[in-house]
């Protein structure tokens, strides 16, 4: 595997300083040191971008051409799988079975979506005054800096790149130094596609140091960025100063509200899916679920008989259902949200260790803690892990009073089988998607994003087409004009 600091213009650069570790959280073997991007390398792949965008090819290529070149990328990164997998797997953990079935087709799907999406995009026309029409037309943006999280690299990173330049943008991205390579190999893989020289670079490296660097170069129009809130707000911070457009994904604590009229057993398969998918590591986890009380001891025996069922192991495994967490050091901030002996209000249900029989490896047991108010910190805080908090509550009013006592508002669950119910909550909820009866439908047409410290902007078709576009307001006179003279 090439060892990929930084890849500009189409060319890989393999060099840099203050090496990154990269292990591998099955084994907690060093599998890669990745030389970070220094200052010159960043600014060379924005100037590579700029030049891309103001020279034109790509963004006034026709957009059928466009198309094409963007349903290529998803057709390679469909024929590399199997190595995008594997790599991604070694670094992340993440079980190699949902990576083959959910990371890579989304990949492969956030470019043929974008490409489609394109192709049905239209302006506005006014022409409500007799004697003009005025047209409102789009135009890329510029030069967008991409930055994204560790814990879904391939799905998130993609869903950055096939947003931005499909509507004509180039780009710069930088993924998380916990996680780079997989993700660094799909960017290399796109160059087969036909884009232009340009259009896509990256750089490798920290976030205070890269990072940094990357969303304050003057040739960056716009930025993105998806991960912790704490982040989001020092780069909507530096964005604001400069008055550089950004949208920032955050965090999330999503309420997952189970009524005493609930389907059980697709409540029951609903909350432990909404938990420990993606080895729990995932912005849009069920992670505070609150079950009505008629049904709460019922509950609690059924989630908690299964969560022990879990198959934790080897995430190469086709049979593990979840693997350990990325680092050792995410797995003890986990860890630290186990309840100790004697804690008042929070109590054990099942879990909160690592996980036995294994002599290495960042591995934890599903956890599952009953809290007596939301205001504990195992409710209010994002855990990010396999890590749930249980709350009981006996009336509608107090479930939607607690659900919405958090600061974020990302996602958010709701299972009854009352349509009068489910209409209710989902106009209660404070969450920027609300699943009924279901967990984890992304719907890439509707926005995704989250409210209150869970973000600001969204991604989707329309909300990415308005965010990486400006508009042109456009008026000509229908018919010759007379016009007043002034000066004669
Ligand atoms: P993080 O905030 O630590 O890092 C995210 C990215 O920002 C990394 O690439 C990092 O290098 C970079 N970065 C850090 N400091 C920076 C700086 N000063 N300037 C520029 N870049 C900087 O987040 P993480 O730990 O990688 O990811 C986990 C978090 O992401 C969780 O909070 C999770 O909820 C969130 N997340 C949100 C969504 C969403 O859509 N809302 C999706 C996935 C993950």
């Amino acid at each position: 595997m090439n060892m990929i600091t930084a890849l500009i213009d189409g060319e890989i650069v393999s060099t840099g300083q203050a090496p990154i570790p990269i292990v591998d959280p099955a084994t907690d073997l060093l599998i890669a040191e990745l030389p970070e991007a220094d200052d010159a390398t960043v600014d060379r792949a924005v100037s590579a971008a700029r030049r891309s965008f103001d020279e034109g090819v790509w963004r006034t290529m026709p957009v059928d051409k466009r198309q094409a070149v963007l349903r290529r990328c998803a057709d390679l990164i469909d024929a590399a799988t199997d190595s995008l997998a594997d790599i991604e797997c070694g670094n992340t953990g993440l079980p190699l079975a949902q990576i083959r079935g959910r990371s890579i087709p989304r990949a492969a799907d956030n470019f043929r979506f974008f490409a489609d999406y394109i192709g049905q995009s239209t302006g506005e026309l006014y022409e409500q005054n007799p004697d003009y029409l005025t047209l409102v037309r789009r135009e890329a943006i510029g030069v967008a800096a991409l930055i994204s999280p560790w814990n879904s690299p391939l799905a998130l990173g993609s869903m950055k790149i096939a947003s931005t330049i499909a509507f004509g943008n180039s780009c710069v991205l930088k993924p998380s130094e916990q996680a780079p390579l997989a993700i660094s190999q799909l960017v290399a893989l796109l160059g087969e596609a036909g884009l232009p020289y340009g259009v896509v670079n990256l750089v490798n490296g920290r976030g205070a140091t890269t990072g940094d660097r990357l969303i304050r170069n003057p040739d960056v129009d716009v930025v993105t960025f998806t991960g912790g809130t704490p982040t989001g707000r020092l780069i909507m911070r530096t964005a604001g100063e400069l008055l550089k457009p950004a949208t920032v994904e955050l965090g999330g604590k999503s309420a997952n509200i189970v009524f005493d009229d609930a389907d059980f057993e697709q409540a029951v398969d609903g909350a432990l899916l909404g938990i420990f998918t993606n080895n729990g590591q995932q912005c849009l986890a069920g992670s505070r679920i609150l079950v009505q009380r008629g049904i709460a001891d019922r509950f609690i025996e059924a989630f908690v008989d299964r969560a022990r069922r879990i198959r934790i192991g080897d995430p190469r495994d086709p049979a593990t259902e979840i693997g350990p967490l990325v680092s050792a050091r995410h797995m003890q901030h986990v860890l630290s949200f186990a309840p100790q002996a004697g804690e008042e209000g929070v109590s054990l249900l099942t879990g909160g260790r690592r996980a036995v029989g294994f002599d290495k490896g960042c591995y934890v047991e599903p956890t599952l803690v009953r809290a007596e108010s939301n205001d504990a910190r195992v409710c209010q805080e994002e855990i990010f892990g396999p890590f749930a908090a249980l709350v009981v509550f006996d009336t509608d009013e107090e479930a939607y009073r607690i659900a919405n006592a958090s600061r974020f508002g990302l996602v958010s669950y709701v299972w009854s089988q009352s349509l009068a119910r489910i209409m209710e909550a989902q106009e209660r909820i404070a969450a920027g998607i609300v699943w009924c009866n279901t967990p984890m439908m992304r719907e890439l047409r509707a926005p995704f994003g989250g409210w209150k410290e869970s973000g600001v902007g969204a991604d989707g078709g329309r909300a990415c087409e308005n965010f990486y576009t400006r508009q042109k307001t456009v008026t000509i006179p229908r018919r010759p004009l007379t016009l007043r003279k002034i000066g004669v």
